[in-house]
């Protein structure tokens, strides 16, 4: 692909920017919010719903997709936007971070602790081991029904363009905080060797598929809480190149506890290219992506919206609270006054308060509108006011308000 990122303005004496990512399927303007479609799908939404709140584009996983149902029936429904009904802009994730967190029963890695505990062979306890990896791939088992299967580079790659998202992501090793340096530094070889391997296989594949939309291949740094395996890992993903051009843009991944995520991120984005993209993997809260902008990340996913949607949990400018609570039986405004969503627009407290109470699908769906608009929109406001050189003011003010600090 040629070059998909047009830089807007630099935030002075930082790493943060605005910018525009081109693809097949439209623009998106950064920086923005990429909600989470898992299984091809914004769990309760509609997609038209998704589009109405702002959404610019959404990220499906090909872990999930390759298991059910199958990158080979997304392909020949046309791609994963022509099969979930999405005419936006689509990425999808390596299956990596899958493979391997499901694998070895870790959940995400901002919540860890690196003080507790080093060990390269700990997992989740109660957990059997799920995964295994070597230097040529991972061979996992199925968490639907237990059969075994095997990701290498190549077979991340294939799935990628047979579910044919605008943006993909190089098969990478997920380590966690609790792998000891030495791990850490042999993981970072491999993923550096199977990012070229990853390259290979998509330029190959997108030969082959020419009359396919383009597809970009964005590399992923990993390097945990290290900085010279950080900087390294982002160097070396920058310098490789086939043909002439390398990655189109980077996906920032991995090991990063929350206090650390903004030193990080700006010790990759340093070493990467001002002029590509990059799109940090997962995070969670309104102060992370505050954190993230800044320091130079671009586009973010991240399922905690809708997933605590579902639990009764939303946002509002003043903090997150439950629904659920006996305070809300009784209040019939909206969620948050100052949100312009349809929920908001149309629906009470008291309202949701008893479609959560009664376990009505509708609870779900109204709910998680609320909070994808939330969060599309805290980073729309964060693209306007670095546009306008408020960006500092706006997050001082948000975060007060939000966190009651
Ligand atoms: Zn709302």
């Amino acid at each position: 692909m040629g070059e998909m990122f047009t830089l807007g303005k630099e935030l002075p004496g930082a790493l943060g920017r605005t910018g525009t990512i081109s693809t097949p399927h439209g623009e998106i303007r950064t920086p923005a919010f990429v909600p989470v479609a898992t299984r091809a799908t914004v769990k309760a939404v509609l997609p038209e719903a998704m589009s109405d709140l702002g959404a610019q584009a959404v990220l499906a996983n090909a872990y999930h997709l390759y298991l059910q149902p199958g990158a080979d029936i997304v392909d020949e429904a046309g791609g994963l936007g022509s099969f979930m009904n999405w005419r936006g802009p689509t990425f999808t994730d390596s299956g990596g971070f899958q493979v391997l967190s499901l694998g070895a029963g870790f959940r995400k890695t901002l919540s860890m602790d690196s003080h507790s505990v080093q060990a390269d062979d700990v997992i989740a306890e109660g957990k059997d081991r799920l995964a295994t990896v070597d230097d040529d791939g991972v061979t996992f088992k199925s968490h639907l029904d237990g059969s075994m299967h095997r990701f290498t580079p190549e077979v991340s790659m294939q799935i990628q363009h047979q579910l044919g998202a605008d943006i993909t992501f190089a098969f990478d090793e997920l380590t966690t905080l609790m792998n000891s340096y030495e791990y850490q530094a042999s993981s970072l070889a491999r993923t550096q060797a199977w990012a070229e391997r990853c390259l290979v296989e998509h330029r190959r594949l997108s030969a082959l598929r020419s009359d396919k939309p383009p597809q970009a291949l964005f590399g992923v740094v990993q390097g945990a809480q290290h900085e010279d395996l950080r900087r390294a890992a982002a160097r070396g993903l920058a310098d490789l190149e086939l043909d002439g051009s390398g990655f189109d843009g980077y996906g920032i991944g991995g090991a990063i506890e929350k206090e650390s995520l903004g030193t990080i991120v700006g010790w990759v984005c340093e070493e990467l290219e001002v002029d590509k993209p990059r799109h940090l993997l997962g995070i969670s809260e309104p102060d992370d992506l505050f954190t993230a902008v800044e320091n130079g990340c671009d586009t973010f996913d991240c399922v905690s919206p809708s997933r605590v949607a579902r639990s009764s949990r939303v946002y509002a400018m003043t903090g997150r609270y439950n629904l659920l609570v006996a305070a809300s039986r009784r209040d019939f405004g909206p969620i948050d006054p100052d949100c312009d969503c349809y929920t908001c627009a149309n629906y009470s407290k008291a309202y949701l308060h008893h479609l959560f109470k009664t376990k009505e699908y509708l609870a779900a769906t109204l709910c998680t509108i609320h909070n994808e608009r939330f969060t599309v929109r805290l980073v729309d406001d964060m693209r306007q006011h670095l546009e306008d050189g408020t960006f500092a003011d706006f997050r001082d003010e948000f975060l007060a308000r939000f966190y009651g600090a």
